[in-house]
């Protein structure tokens, strides 16, 4: 059996916790055996964090600390095949979908914040003094110091390696918890950063939340800012925590994202999109559309083609070229969801497609699938319209016009993402402006520039990561002021 160990201060080593299992969420098997850290370890894990900003760490430039990004980022792609392979086992995601998003973003946030590090400048600012002779303002940028890096399951390492990246070129340490359903390709990460940063530089510690590795951190007093994404709640929590000592935060927290799809949209651009939208990563994405909102005139067509295309896509084996759709993460998580596709029907809901679990007749019975599904016929303050599922499940409402789908699609709690499929400019713009969400997507969805700010509004987040809205973040500011 494979163990995952913890990784301080460059070296791997055992969890002060003991062991936890990882399982195959293909076939319920247990694949690895995980440390489990405890206080003490994530103790270790800050001290030696702190230790490296003292030594050789602290003392690069941005430009040096942009080449050894640079050399994580080429180092991922060349060990690719080990990183896929580690996150369709934790997983059960289709290779497919690994190959073209998780293992090279993981690989492309090293190098985009690695050039971002070489080109991050300061401002400065002339000032005129009574004296006639003027003082010179200048910001200087520096490392907040031991970050902590909570992350969650869906995206394990496209989302791990976003945070450890910007953290890393502003010249902090890090302490990364991964979330324990997927810690896999974070000790590959921690095997590359063995050959390439200064021990203390990156720390991993393996295991769960409250009363464990991840509480340890929240509540660490020499962490200097968290970083976290997973569930508003996690993140509430989190924030008590982090209000002793004021430690900054970032949070990416959860969503239920409305898709528009107007009358006048590209019919077979929207469908896909939505689909997509939808379906992706089995629906365990946190931009899933979840709430579906379509036109009179074209409603009953576009139920009907999403239902033909939710009916086409093929569970099972993650490697097999055919397999479009995954299983949940857990066992835990497919009981969550399930008992959503049972409240659906208590709450009056038209079953479209799906809403069971599919059969193989083979070990993937004993995983976690469950089949794409649709619903319509709920009113607005259903739960199942309200929730975040996080599954591959969304509902579709009709709507007649602009303000009353703009009013329906800020009817939430959450903030994240939205999509709006039109042909028409000037609504794309109007409808755009008007939705109350952190991303706004016209005519596409996951179309992710790194530079751009991402992040929420409401429950769904709490500041801005991207290029140098990560950066500013990472980063505490000085105002040196030079009387001339
Ligand atoms: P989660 O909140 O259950 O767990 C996330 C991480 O937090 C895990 O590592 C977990 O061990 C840790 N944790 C849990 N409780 C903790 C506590 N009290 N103190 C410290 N750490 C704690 O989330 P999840 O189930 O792993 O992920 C799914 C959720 O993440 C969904 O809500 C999804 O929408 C959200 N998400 C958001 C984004 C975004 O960018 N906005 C991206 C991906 C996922």
């Amino acid at each position: 059996m494979k163990k995952l160990q913890l990784f301080i201060d460059g070296n791997f080593v055992d969890g002060k916790a003991g062991w936890f299992d990882n399982v195959n969420p293909v076939n319920g098997k247990i694949v690895s055996q995980v440390a489990h850290a405890n206080a003490d370890d994530v103790d270790a894990a800050v001290k030696a964090g702190k230790k490296a900003l003292e030594g050789e760490w602290g003392r690069l430039s941005l430009q040096e600390r942009g080449t050894l990004l640079s050399k994580v980022a080429d180092r991922i792609n060349e060990r690719f095949d080990a990183f896929l392979a580690a996150e369709i086992e934790d997983t059960g995601k289709p290779k497919g979908l690994a190959s073209a998003i998780d293992i090279p973003r993981g690989a492309a946030n090293f190098q985009i914040f690695a050039d971002q590090a070489r080109s991050f400048g300061s401002e400065s600012f002339m000032q005129s003094t009574p004296d006639g002779k003027g003082a010179l303002h200048y910001v200087q940028r520096m490392p907040l110091g031991v970050v902590g890096v909570i992350c969650p399951w869906n995206l394990p390492l496209l989302l791990m390696t976003w945070k450890v990246a910007p953290a890393l070129a502003a010249g902090n340490t890090v302490v990364v918890k991964p979330s324990e359903e997927t810690p896999s390709t974070a000790t590959l990460l921690a095997e590359v950063m063995s050959e390439i940063l200064p021990p203390g530089v990156f720390n991993l510690v393996h295991g769960f939340g409250p009363g464990s590795a991840g509480e340890a951190i929240t509540n660490h007093p020499d962490i200097s800012a968290i970083t976290f994404t997973g569930e508003s709640s996690t993140g509430e929590a989190i924030m008590k925590r982090a209000a002793e000592g004021m430690k900054a935060v970032s949070f990416e927290l959860g969503g239920k994202n409305p898709a528009i799809i107007f009358a006048d949209a590209d019919f077979d651009k929207a469908l896909a999109g939505t689909m997509r939208s939808v379906f992706a990563n089995c629906g365990q994405v946190c931009l899933c559309s979840e709430r579906v909102y379509v036109q009179r005139p074209i409603f009953e067509r576009f139920v009907a083609a999403l239902k033909h295309g939710a009916e086409k896509l093929v569970p099972g084996d993650p490697y097999d070229e055919n397999t479009s759709f995954g299983p949940l993460i857990s066992k835990q998580h497919r009981e969550k969801v399930l008992s959503y596709y049972a409240l659906a029907l208590e709450e009056g809901a038209t079953l479209v497609s799906g809403g069971g679990v599919p059969h193989f007749s083979n070990d993937f019975d004993e995983g976690f699938f469950v089949e794409p599904t649709i619903w319509t016929g709920l009113s607005e303050d259903a739960r199942v319209v309200k929730e975040e599922i996080f599954g591959p499940v969304c509902h579709i409402q009709v709507f007649d016009d602009e303000d009353e789908v703009i009013k329906m699609a800020n009817n939430s709690e959450y903030g994240l993402a939205a999509a709006v499929w039109t042909e028409n400019i000037s609504r794309a713009h109007r409808v755009s402006q008007q939705l109350e969400t952190g991303i706004v997507w016209v005519n596409d969805w996951f179309l992710r520039d790194l530079r751009t700010p991402f992040g929420g509004v409401k429950r769904s987040g709490l500041g801005r990561e991207g290029g140098i809205y990560s950066l500013n973040f990472y980063s505490e500011l000085k105002n040196i002021c030079i009387k001339l």
